[in-house]
């Protein structure tokens, strides 16, 4: 914790910039319930301050107020909650700190295309195991740890340490991860002895009637680190995520932020922190409750829009959460240039290619995302129905 926090010291070292220089006097927020959240005096004085690297102290507690409400972790004592430039940060933090040049590291078959890229600096040997309708398959990564630990053992090479898991609305299958599925992959977790990287940040994106329970909620030997986000729910503009883990782990991680970007935004925490007590804790859930309902009508237009256009053309599963339609296309073992050169400069409709979620991108890849996040609905009828055309075009190609 840096010195800042503790309010009994004087200040005659830290290059803090006196608050009266700040060119603002109230920062007004309207909701669009008709509500303000208006910051002034003290309070807008530290929301636009340096402040405590692991996170503003009252928007700390709220988190793992958070953390016990929708997860009740074995030992919340012995974990740490850090406030993140978004999710993004903490992994990307994460995955500084453990990976050196070459080493192994177990990722999800597709894979969220963000963490790919940070991964690939490391040139790691990537164990990409296969996801079915329920995310990751447990007996093929038992499989592919066994394989890799007798190659490991013959040549030296070290085993895997980090497994990353993008559990609830996987970006970009869409899968949603239950937790008998999860418990089994946190045996196989454990028996390797692997660190969980638990990347939830469309955890409220599903579309059930329950929260999922997440692998922090399981956690018993202290090998889950999570990283939930405002980004989906408030807003990702703010850029405010955090991450909770086993206290010596935070420790690390706090001590790399001091390093790189000192703390997250203070208005951005004092925002998120001043909505969250305005909502309150059933609020919060209820306002959970809309969004997902958003994405679910959202979800089941594109669906049908797609069986309309595309119905033998691709494959596809009907996503569980979040924001996106992840399909196979029939007939084009490669899909690349007709998504970036044909879709984009002549029928003018960007998708994005399977291979930005594969760890070798320069293989062959049949599968495209779409995203029904943020089109009108009239584009996401048009856009579907142009990539149709594009879809028998290239087929058509295929045969000739
Ligand atoms: N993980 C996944 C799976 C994502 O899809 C994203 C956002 N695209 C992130 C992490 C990063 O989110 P944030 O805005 O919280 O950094």
């Amino acid at each position: 914790m840096l010195a800042t926090a503790n309010s009994d010291i004087i200040f005659l070292a830290e290059g803090l910039p006196h608050g009266d220089t700040h060119p603002f006097n109230e920062a007004r927020f309207t909701l669009k319930d008709g509500s303000n959240i208006t910051l002034t005096g003290k309070t807008l004085t530290s929301a636009l301050q340096y402040g405590p690297t692991e996170g503003y102290p009252e928007l700390l507690q709220r988190l793992r107020e958070f953390q016990e409400r929708f997860h009740n972790p074995p030992g919340l004592d012995d974990r740490d909650v850090i406030a993140t430039v978004g999710a993004q940060d903490g992994l990307c933090k994460m995955i500084e700190l453990c990976l050196d040049f070459g080493d192994a590291v177990v990722v999800p078959a597709p894979t969220y295309s963000g963490v790919l890229a940070m991964l690939r600096p490391y040139r790691p040997q990537f164990l990409s195991i296969e996801e079915d309708k329920y995310g990751m398959c447990p007996h093929k990564l038992r499989n592919e740890l066994n394989r890799f630990w007798s190659m490991s053992h013959n040549g030296g090479i070290k085993p895997p340490k980090l497994l990353y898991l993008n559990p609830t609305a996987s970006n970009p299958s869409g899968t949603v991860m239950h937790i008998e599925r999860k418990k089994e992959l946190y045996e196989v977790a454990s028996d390797f002895n692997l660190l969980i990287l638990e990347d939830d940040p469309y955890y409220f994106l599903h579309f059930s009637d329950k929260e999922p329970q997440s692998f922090l909620s399981i956690d018993t030997e202290g090998r889950v680190i999570r990283f939930d986000s405002f980004s989906k729910v408030f807003s990702s503009g703010l850029r405010l995520g955090f991450m909770t883990g086993p206290r010596a782990i935070m420790q690390v991680v706090e001590y790399h932020m001091q390093a790189s970007v000192l703390h997250t935004s203070s208005l951005s925490q004092v925002l998120a922190l001043k909505l969250l007590d305005q909502l309150g804790w059933d609020g919060f859930t209820k306002y959970m409750q809309n969004i997902r309902k958003f994405y679910f009508d959202r979800r089941n237009y594109m669906s049908e829009v797609a069986r309309k256009h595309l119905k033998g053309k691709a494959d596809w599963r009907m996503p569980d959460g979040g924001m996106f339609l992840w399909m196979k296309v029939k007939g084009v073992p490669d899909v690349y240039d007709m998504v970036m050169k044909r879709g984009v400069h002549g029928k003018g409709v960007m998708l994005v290619p399977g291979h930005a979620f594969m760890p070798d991108p320069s293989l062959p890849c049949p599968f495209i995302r779409a995203s029904y996040s943020l089109a009108s609905l009239e584009d996401i009828d048009q856009g579907l129905s142009r990539l149709s055309e594009l879809i028998t075009e290239e087929q058509k190609h295929h045969l000739t």
